[in-house]
């Protein structure tokens, strides 16, 4: 039978790498939580509203229509019929998603839409507050983690020469995300009490993510 996994953990420790290989290889549904959260920060930031607006920004939420295409490379992200998914990794998305992340009416409407697409298991789903929150009965639940200095460092890579942010600035700005997605009120950013902690450090995404494949194979059979 089908289950469902949920990895949750800080930026840049190689959840969304590591959760697609994990979907690929039991040919189960990825899921990207965190594009989810960058679309509703994009569409707010392009209807001039204030970030921290719960009423303004949380009606948005509601009446957007979001629709994730699972595909072989990477998640497609459609925002009312406009495919958005090159959009969603700007520096300016980073620096403002946080703050939509805390409101009360946009964590809410997320948390339906991402229950919704588990609800017929066979579902990796990676972000926060999986296993704490959206899917606290997950039969399989992993923390990721890295040091901070690694996680910006992959970040850093991501971004590719262009960019205009040193690896320094860049993890002050990851540990700043990572600080306001621990200490906000509503699904902080925590390892639920039954889920597996995993520290990425030095590790290859393959190894990892052939870890967690061997434990949803357990967890499968039973
Ligand atoms: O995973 P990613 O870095 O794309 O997530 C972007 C941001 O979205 C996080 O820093 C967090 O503020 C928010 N998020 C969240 N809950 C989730 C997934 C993401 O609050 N389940």
């Amino acid at each position: 039978h089908k289950i469902n996994i949920a990895i949750d953990g800080p930026a840049g420790a190689g959840k969304s790498t590591v959760a697609r290989m994990v979907a690929s290889a039991l040919q189960y549904i990825y899921v990207d939580t965190g594009a989810m959260y960058r679309a509703v920060t994009l569409k707010a930031l392009e209807s001039g509203f204030s970030t921290e607006d719960n009423e303004l920004v949380g009606r948005l939420a509601h009446e957007m229509d979001i629709v994730l295409l699972p595909g072989s490379d990477t998640q497609r992200v459609i925002v009312d019929d406009e495919d958005v998914t090159s959009r969603l990794r700007s520096l300016e998305i980073n620096r403002n998603v946080s703050y939509v992340a805390r409101l009360e009416g946009v964590r809410k409407r997320m948390a339906e839409l991402q229950r919704r697409m588990a609800q017929q298991k066979g579902v990796v789903m990676d972000g926060r507050d999986i296993g704490t929150h959206v899917l606290p009965d997950a039969e399989l639940k992993i923390f990721l983690t890295a040091t901070p200095r690694e996680r910006a460092t992959r970040r850093f890579l991501e971004l590719g020469p262009d960019a205009d942010i040193t690896l320094d600035q860049l993890e002050a700005e990851i540990a700043r995300r990572d600080q306001l997605d621990q200490e906000r009120e509503i699904a902080p950013l925590l390892q639920a009490p039954d889920a597996r902690l995993i520290d990425s450090t030095g590790r290859t995404v393959d190894e990892v993510a052939e870890e967690i494949v061997q434990w949803g194979l357990a967890a499968t059979r039973t």
